[in-house]
């Protein structure tokens, strides 16, 4: 029987994404949402998720797509009332607070999906296959978007727990994380805009236990072509995923890909999770993230107006 779910958060990825993959999924049933300024496409919308929880006992599971800054007290509520939980990347603004969730979650037998949807892009999977055995040597990350063009008027972005350029920068540490041997930070500089409170810029050195540097470099400033970048040099040659893991050459060769269904694929596990009563909260890419704040330095760049 399909899942009954409700969204939370109707705004650019509930609209481009997650309805359209709910609404192509038999494993779940869209029943309602929860939106402070849209509408639901079953009709059926509350304006805050405490009221939907109160009003909607057959909601099962909910979806969670506002910023990260808000998403810990929609998730702790939609646990608390008994549902089932995917949490938007990032998982939330802290990782005490998806810790935190993970207990609860765990402690109500139900599940809670931190949903990474740049590890289902079609390149990433073929990828991890071909790394399997083979030795990394170096890895350079260029994620280097146009802010202006994916994020108008998201001013949240550009708050404490927005997490400016690891909006995107965290789908690259994600897929990285999936692929690549365990890597740590050892240096970096974080671009501060004088007029905001998070990141439009990152230059990152992070480092395997062997030794191998993995370079990441996160702009919000590229105009023109757009650079969405993993380059791997192992001991059998050269594997680059680029597009955001929509395209994939080994030793300059292009691989044959299947169709591009990350959020289809998030919605597949979403369902395969709660049918084995299973969690899966990943949080090594947030930690990276976490660790840049910590241990980057600082530098001040020319105000970013929209
Ligand atoms: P967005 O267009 O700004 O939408 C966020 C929505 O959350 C708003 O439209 C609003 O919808 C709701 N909301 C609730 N509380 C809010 C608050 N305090 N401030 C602003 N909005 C609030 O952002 P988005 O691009 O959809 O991103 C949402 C999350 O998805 C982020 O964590 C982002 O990293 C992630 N994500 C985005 C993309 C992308 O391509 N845009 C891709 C993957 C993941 P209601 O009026 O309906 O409540």
């Amino acid at each position: 029987m399909a899942v009954k779910l409700a969204v939370v958060g109707l705004g650019k990825i509930a609209q481009d994404q997650h309805l359209p993959a709910i609404a192509a999924s038999s494993d779940f049933d869209l029943l309602c949402g929860a939106s402070i300024a849209g509408e639901s496409p079953r009709g059926c919308t509350y304006r805050d998720i405490e009221t939907m929880l109160e009003s909607e006992p057959d909601i099962a599971a909910v979806s969670l797509c506002q910023p990260p800054q808000v998403r810990f007290a929609a998730a702790h509520a939609a646990l608390l009332a008994g549902k089932h939980v995917l949490l938007e990347k990032p998982p939330g603004a802290t990782l005490s607070e998806v810790e935190a969730l993970v207990d609860l979650a765990a402690e109500r037998g139900l599940t809670l999906f931190a949903a990474w949807h740049s590890r289902y892009a079609p390149a990433v999977a073929p990828a991890r296959q071909w790394l399997a055995g083979k030795t990394v040597e170096a890895v350079r990350i260029t994620w280097r978007e146009d802010v202006r063009v994916w994020h108008p008027g998201q001013t949240w972005i550009w708050q404490p727990g927005g997490l400016g350029v690891f909006d995107p920068g965290i789908n690259a540490l994600s897929i990285a994380s999936y692929l690549l041997p365990a890597f740590h930070l050892a240096e970096g500089t974080l671009s501060y805009p004088a007029n905001q409170a998070a990141p439009i810029a990152a230059e990152l050195c992070f480092t395997t236990l062997d030794g191998a540097p993995v370079i990441a470099d996160f702009d919000f400033r590229q105009t023109g072509p757009q650079t969405w970048d993993i380059r791997i040099d192992t001991d059998a040659g050269e594997l680059l995923l680029s597009k955001g893991g929509g395209a994939l050459a080994i030793a300059g060769v292009a691989q044959p890909l299947p169709a591009e269904a990350e959020y289809p694929s998030l919605y597949a596990r979403f369902a395969a999770l709660i049918a084995a009563g299973e969690s899966d909260v990943d949080l090594r890419p947030f930690r990276h993230v976490a660790d840049a704040f910590l241990r980057a330095g600082r530098r001040e760049v020319e105000a970013f107006v929209e």
